[in-house]
């Protein structure tokens, strides 16, 4: 009682912080001299991230207490751009362990740089990978 009485005189001395219950992640911050709790957090202790499976760029890591999941995505592996199959306005690139595809199109910048000499291109491949606009093509 005089533990409380001094603290409503003066005031609460919050200096440590304590878990609710053994188990759980949720902490307390405690009065040091008469148990008052004032603000809640929350702490949990991951272990390493670790790929969800062999064929996935999804990480997790679980909390050792509570045994919450934090999950971010990785750095995909992708191989090389190529044209997508008969769309040559469209170029793609998989990830070789998800398998997620990233398209880029020919309105993006940097598409016409990959690999292409326009000098030697007939008039409708220049059209198609757009490298000439819509009335340059068929008002010459
Ligand atoms: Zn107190
Ligand atoms: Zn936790
Ligand atoms: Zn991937």
């Amino acid at each position: 009682m005089i533990k409380k009485l001094i603290c409503k005189l003066s005031s609460h001395r919050f200096n440590a912080w304590k878990y609710i219950t053994p188990d759980s992640c949720e902490q307390v911050l405690v009065c040091n001299r008469c148990g008052f709790d004032k603000e809640l957090r929350v702490v949990h202790q991951f272990g390493e991230w670790k790929f969800e499976d062999e064929n996935s760029c999804e990480q997790v890591r679980i909390c050792k207490r509570d045994h919450y999941v934090e999950r971010r995505s990785a750095v995909h592996q992708f191989g090389d751009w190529e044209f997508d199959a008969g769309n040559s306005s469209k170029k793609v690139r998989i990830c070789e362990k998800c398998r997620e595809e990233e398209i880029l199109f020919n309105s993006d910048p940097g598409f016409s740089t990959w690999g292409e000499d326009p000098t030697k291109m007939t008039r409708a491949e220049l059209y198609n990978r757009g490298y000439i606009s819509d009335s340059q093509y068929f008002n010459p």
